[in-house]
């Protein structure tokens, strides 16, 4: 059993709570024999296309707004033993939570899970650029770059620029 949570503007204050909510209302009544929470996991995605183009767009909420309250729901919900997730498809970018570095997946999001996302130019140095899955295009025309929050590399005693995949805005 899961949870899918559509996150938009007019919700993306109250996350946090929600997160409370949900372990108080679903994990902590309902556990199988062995003390799992019967509640398997919380998947936060950004809103897919609506049949109203407008409509969507105001949707969209800045990463800067989505941050801290999205990563305080994961915590909560993983700290309850809920498995809580924020990316694949329709999924956030990596730099949607606080710590963009333990979000990353083990492998390189691959082209065909990228789709039509793109990337901002503030991606162009971000160190886990390969394991994020970018932003649809019309996140920038709904809130610009200013929430991008690149991953500085960990040394600058590499080998040069890291390899930027994906399409550029
Ligand atoms: S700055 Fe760009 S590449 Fe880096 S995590 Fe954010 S969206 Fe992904």
């Amino acid at each position: 059993m899961g949870i899918h949570c559509v996150v938009e503007r007019s919700n993306v204050a109250a996350l946090s709570a929600h997160a409370a909510f949900v372990v108080e209302r679903f994990v902590t009544p309902y556990r199988d024999v062995a003390g799992a929470p019967r509640l398997r996991r919380v998947v936060y995605s950004l809103p897919t296309r609506y049949a109203e183009e407008e409509r969507y767009r105001r949707g969209l909420a800045p990463l800067d707004l989505v941050r801290p309250g999205l990563s305080a729901a994961l915590r909560t919900l993983r700290g309850a033993g809920v498995e809580g997730r924020m990316l694949g498809m329709g999924g956030f970018p990596l730099c949607a939570a606080e710590d963009a570095r333990a979000e990353r997946p083990k492998q390189d999001v691959s082209a065909a899970e990228r789709g039509e996302r793109v990337y901002g130019r503030a991606c162009g140095d971000c160190a886990v650029r390969p394991g994020c899955g970018g932003v649809p295009t019309a996140y920038f025309e709904a809130c610009g770059e200013g929430g991008l929050r690149p991953v500085q590399a960990a040394s600058t005693t590499g080998q040069g620029a890291p390899a930027a995949p994906g399409r550029a805005l």
